[in-house]
């Protein structure tokens, strides 16, 4: 069977992470969250000295660093998902803290950073058979890509989803704050100079903020069987 490039773009918190997954899962596609490995640079960042005290990025230090950062993705046999490595390590915990949600979009709007990531992201997409989720994956990444969605909904649903995975997880969780951090991160993706947040313009446009997991997951394969079929 032909193998096609999946692209997933859109709002943060809006459930694209979960419905690639599934996919990739059923199809047996490569998943690729392109969001954790924005996250991964942003931990190296905090845990090694690189955002100032006036909460600056050292940029220059970053830049001279960023060889040195190696990010890969690990199957994780309990879950059967893919875990995010950053130089060997296992951070998949660590990065989905609030500390970094609310560092990672100035580090993803730096050109150097979506420059050696971007690169990364279509050398693991070059024998297709992949599904990549992010902002930037229909119009930047894989511009080609046979299948390329949009997901949308209100910050408020995007807000109370992360709250309740935070909670589920046992992790600390404000919804104001994370209200906050959610319309912040729009904001910032959008309006960035390299690769804004946009939805390409023959992307699919989802709004699932009235779906179910499953109705989204059935939408998203019915998707793959019609491209396919063409
Ligand atoms: O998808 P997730 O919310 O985990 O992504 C974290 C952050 O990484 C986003 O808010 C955005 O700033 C950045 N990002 C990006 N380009 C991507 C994926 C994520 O700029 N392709």
């Amino acid at each position: 069977m032909k193998k096609i490039t999946i692209a997933i773009d859109g709002f943060s918190s809006c459930g694209k992470s979960t419905m690639a997954k599934d996919l990739a899962r059923e199809i047996g596609y490569i998943y690729i969250d392109s969001g954790a490995m924005y996250r991964a640079v942003t931990l190296y960042c905090l845990e090694n000295g690189l955002f100032l005290a006036d909460g600056q990025i050292d940029t220059g230090r970053l830049e001279r660093e960023m060889d040195h950062i190696r990010i890969s993705f690990r199957l994780n046999p309990e879950t059967g998902r893919p875990d995010t490595c950053l130089n060997g390590q296992n951070v998949e915990d660590r990065i989905r803290t609030m500390e970094v949600s609310a560092r990672v979009s100035p580090v993803a709007a730096l050109p150097f950073v979506r420059q050696a990531l971007v690169a990364q992201q279509q050398e693991m997409g070059r024998e297709k058979g992949i599904v990549m989720d992010g902002r930037d994956i229909g119009t930047t990444v894989f511009p080609d890509a046979e299948l390329k969605v949009f997901v949308t909904a209100s910050p408020e649903i995007r807000a109370r989803r992360r709250y309740d995975e935070l909670k589920a997880k046992g992790q600390p969780a404000d919804y104001a704050d994370i209200l906050a951090n959610v319309k912040q991160r729009d904001d910032i993706d959008q309006h960035r100079a390299v690769s804004p947040l946009r939805r390409a313009d023959d992307a699919l446009l989802l709004d699932n903020g009235e779906m179910s997991i499953a109705e989204q997951k059935e939408w998203l394969l019915e998707q793959y069987r019609r491209i396919i079929k063409e």
